[in-house]
């Protein structure tokens, strides 16, 4: 099959590497891993071995030298590993926590945190959300007091992937005690003492360690401010169209696994002396989801096009996440309707991934808040 643009032949080559060592290395183990609520850590280190985790850092830091449509084929992949969880884990690490200081960072801090990140011996977080912050990002309360030498840290963040594993946390924190936009900044915050986390139960993602991260009195020396003082609220809308994409990658990716395993089943299941796909309500309702999975692909891959070629792309992208998630979690729960009782069973994997579709309307930027600046966008 050609390439479909804005993806080339050498793209499609590496689809299926990244494919193949998914296929082979992670999907064997996603069942227990999802029983188990964690993933090894070492599987950042066997990613980091074959590339994945710097396709599109310079090679200087230890990347593979690409561009984001390398990491964009990564993130589609990563739905086919059969876990939220660890496609969640390893895409707050390449996609959120990381691309901060790749784009803000000191030398020094690359050196110190970018380069093991990549090398997979650093597992990064990104911690901006709080139990009183998280569509209104200006409300940050985490408060990093000066001092000689650097900063105290002290206040509560929630929903944070990676919270407990990770060896350092980007974190939105106040650091002028007015609120509002401008007094808000970035540290790289080492785990450490003064650090508390809390693994948090929830409806999908089993595998991810979504968690609260307490600071109690964290130095921070001076040397990891990421990023201007006082200027964290740029840097959090910076990377905020990249991790949309990738969600609506995600969603995307997700949506197509779901239908191979919705076609195979509905050809396979008798009901009333013919396959389900005999009866023509569900070849319609199979055409349907086909359509809206190539829908959410066209609307993606156009956000992804513009967004690589340097337009200013808030509205496509806004579009891509807010047409994706809903829809993705809409697939799967016809999906999983389609197996009848089999799908409400762990054993078919449907289930899982219809619970692990809903945090899309919801983490990255609610679909409210999408609505929101698509209505701003419109002059409304
Ligand atoms: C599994 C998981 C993983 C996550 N990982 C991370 C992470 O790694 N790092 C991180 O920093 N955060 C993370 N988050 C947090 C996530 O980004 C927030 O949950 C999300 O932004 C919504 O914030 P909130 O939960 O505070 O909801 P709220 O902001 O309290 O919103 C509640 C409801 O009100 C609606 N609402 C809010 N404001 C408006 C408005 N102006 N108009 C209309 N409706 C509105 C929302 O859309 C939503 O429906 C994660 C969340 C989850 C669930």
């Amino acid at each position: 099959m050609p390439a479909t643009p804005p993806f080339t032949d050498e793209h499609e080559q590496l689809r299926d590497s990244i494919r193949r060592f998914i296929a082979a290395e992670l999907r064997p183990h996603a069942e227990q891993w999802e029983a188990d609520r964690w993933f090894p850590d070492d599987v950042f280190t066997k990613l980091a071995g074959v590339g994945f985790l710097g396709l599109k850092y310079p090679e200087a830091y230890g990347g593979q030298g690409g561009g984001y449509l390398h990491d964009a084929v990564f993130a589609e992949e990563l739905a086919r590993c059969g876990s939220g969880g660890l496609a969640a884990g390893i895409g707050a690490h390449v996609g959120i926590a990381t691309p901060p200081v790749a784009a803000f960072g000191t030398e020094d801090q690359k050196q110190r945190y970018l380069v093991p990140a990549i090398a997979g011996e650093k597992i990064a977080a990104l911690a901006i959300t709080e139990p009183g912050a998280g569509s209104d990002v200006a409300a940050v309360s985490t408060r990093a007091q000066e001092v000689d030498g650097g900063w105290v840290v002290n206040g509560e963040k929630t929903y944070i992937t990676n919270g407990v594993r990770a060896g350092f946390y980007v974190t939105a924190v106040r650091t002028r005690p007015e609120g509002g936009h401008g007094g808000m900044s970035f540290l790289i915050v080492d785990q450490g003492e003064g650090i508390a986390t809390s693994k948090l139960e929830k409806l999908g993602w089993h595998a991810s360690d979504t968690a609260t991260v307490a600071f109690d009195d964290v130095f921070v020396p001076a040397e990891n401010l990421l990023g201007e003082l006082h200027g964290g609220f740029k840097l959090v809308m910076a990377n905020f169209q990249w991790e949309r994409l990738l969600m609506a990658l995600g969603a995307v990716g997700a949506m197509d696994v779901a239908l191979e395993r919705t076609l195979q089943y509905t050809q396979e299941r008798q009901a009333f002396g013919r396959a389900l796909t005999g009866h023509q309500a569900v070849r319609h309702r199979l055409a349907e989801l086909a359509t809206t999975a190539h829908v959410s692909r066209c609307v993606t891959y156009d956000a992804l096009r513009r967004f690589c070629a340097g337009e200013n792309a808030i509205k496509e992208v806004t579009m891509a996440k807010l047409a994706t998630q809903r829809a993705s979690f809409d697939v799967m729960d016809a999906c999983l309707q389609l197996h009848g009782g089999a799908g409400y069973m762990r054993e078919y994997g449907i289930e899982r991934m219809a619970r692990d579709a809903r945090l899309g309307p919801i983490g990255g930027g609610t679909d409210e808040v999408m609505k929101e600046i698509l209505s701003k966008l419109m002059g409304l």
